[in-house]
């Protein structure tokens, strides 16, 4: 697969966040290993210079830096399609791993790969994993980043840890009949995880993957956690995302059971809350909340698939936009959205920029395009890195065939590529300078052989999926009236409006 060290892309139009973003230059891109060494006219006069240059041809074709995605799960991959919509507390235990039973390694491995083909497929060349691993086994993240390394794409890896039972954190839970509460996931001792991932961090990432904290949610993690959280994140300088307030439940969580009722509060009570953090989700944050996290320099992962898909509702972009909060954008599980497809997610944070902002301010397709690149950068960590075609940026890049029909005629690459590209008209994807999609297959696995592992996949859980789902209906009254009381609770704003 590795080709020459030294390749040149030509004639393509790069899409740069400072450049022209209606008629992108026409410009080459000299790439030497996994990096981009120059762009345009010094480009081509370097590559005429030096002797074993491959030549990749992109005229007619829109060149875009690799996507980055700030929040996925890869744990649920194997069961996309499988539900409508659902609040998120009940929606859980359909598709959580502490729900199933424990998973073989060779199925990890699949999960992993098939969320990777799917991403790389879709043009996205990072992706921010917060894996849950049922048994904290090395064995297990093996699997992961083997199948993350397979497939070529680059991941920051988080192992999601929680510790506390589901009745303290989700609303009325407890007031739950025993049947039902014996049936929710209980207190969990984490040491064992704790140290695989001391373990991990210590060890330290490999080329295409790093690692990155990923404690679950504030309200599902003990102090205890959270300040170990906080003290590996500044003894390795560790990158930490969370979810914070995705459900209203947890703001009327927030306001019964925590010091000044907020969870934010909680997370800057550890120190967590700076630029290393990013919260996934931040729907339900109060105005106040959103000038201190933005103060402080944090950064959100937007996430408006899943927000909709599980009634969550709409988080004020911009109001983090204004008070200086980073903006990265996500696809999150494969459960709830269901997809691993950015494109779809900037077309919803343009539209949503749009009715937040005045009508017809102009910016939104630039605004959700910046944040699915050099935001998504900033919140792993790695601005200056990646998102970018620039020199000493790593060459991942995306090219997307501009005779395609959504761009006939080029009126402007940004909102064409917002608005109304898919990812149909991807026609190659490089990540560290090596090209591993190609018309929409993975060049490491063929779509024959990713389609028939994922069906034996399919049929090997399909017996215990039918066992979680009668489970859950034997409780899915109850959990629904402690929805609904939750819902009951007055609030001094809302986000289930659009507007601000
Ligand atoms: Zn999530």
């Amino acid at each position: 697969m590795t080709g020459s060290r030294l390749k040149l892309v030509t004639g393509g139009r790069v899409l740069d966040l400072g450049g022209d973003l209606d008629h992108p230059e026409i410009a080459d891109v000299l790439i030497e290993g996994d990096r981009i060494v120059a762009v345009g006219a010094a480009a081509t006069a370097r590559a005429g210079a030096l002797e074993g240059v491959e030549t990749i041809h992109a005229e007619g074709h829109l060149l875009i830096p690799g996507l980055v995605n700030s929040h996925y799960h890869s744990h649920d991959v194997l069961l996309r399609g499988s539900y409508e919509q659902m609040p998120l507390d009940i929606w859980g235990l359909y598709t959580h791993p502490a729900n199933y039973r424990r998973i073989s390694t060779q199925d990890i491995g699949l999960r992993t790969l098939l969320g990777a083909a799917d991403a790389l497929c879709n043009g996205i060349t990072t992706m921010q994993d917060m894996v849950t691993i049922a048994d904290p086994e090395r064995g297990h993240v093996d699997a992961i980043m083997g199948a993350y390394e397979a497939s070529g794409a680059r991941a920051a890896i988080g192992l999601q840890i929680a510790d506390a039972a589901g009745v303290d954190a989700v609303p009325f839970w407890r007031d739950l009949p025993d049947d039902v509460t014996q049936l929710l996931p209980g207190a969990a001792d984490t040491s064992a995880l704790q140290r695989l991932i001391e373990t991990l961090v210590m060890e330290g990432g490999r080329d295409k993957i790093d690692w990155v904290l990923a404690p679950s949610a504030p309200q599902r993690c003990s102090d205890g956690l959270l300040r170990w959280v906080a003290e590996l994140s500044a003894i390795y300088g560790l990158q930490v995302f969370t979810h914070l307030y995705e459900a209203r439940s947890q703001v009327v969580l927030a306001r019964q059971a925590y010091e000044g009722g907020s969870l934010l509060a909680h997370l800057e009570k550890f120190g967590l809350v700076g630029p290393r953090l990013t919260i996934a989700h931040g729907i339900w944050i109060d105005e106040e909340e959103i000038r201190r996290f933005g103060a402080a320099g944090a950064n959100l992962a937007f996430n408006p698939m899943s927000n909709m898909k599980l009634r969550n509702g709409f988080a004020p972009i911009v109001a983090y936009d204004e008070a200086g909060a980073g903006l990265a954008l996500g696809c999150d599980n494969c459960s709830c959205n269901d997809t691993q497809n950015l494109f779809l997610s900037m077309k919803m944070f343009a539209l949503f920029w749009g009715f937040q902002t005045q009508a017809g301010e102009s910016g939104a397709a630039r605004r959700a395009f910046a944040a699915a690149t050099l935001g998504g950068a900033k919140a792993l960590g790695r601005a200056g890195d990646l998102g970018a075609i620039r020199p000493g940026y790593l060459a991942d890049m995306v090219m997307i065939d501009l005779s395609g029909a959504n761009y006939r005629p080029l009126n402007s690459a940004i909102r064409q590529l917002v608005y109304g590209e898919s990812g149909q008209n991807i026609r190659a994807v490089m990540v560290g300078g090596e090209i591993v999609v190609r018309d929409g297959e993975l060049l490491a696995y063929s779509n024959d052989e990713l389609k028939q592992a994922a069906e034996d996949a399919r049929s090997r859980m399909r017996e215990e999926v039918e066992q979680v789902e009668a489970r859950n209906a034997g409780m899915l009254k109850s959990l629904l009236e402690a929805y609904e009381k939750a819902e009951a609770v007055e609030l001094p704003f809302d986000r289930f409006s659009i507007r601000r």
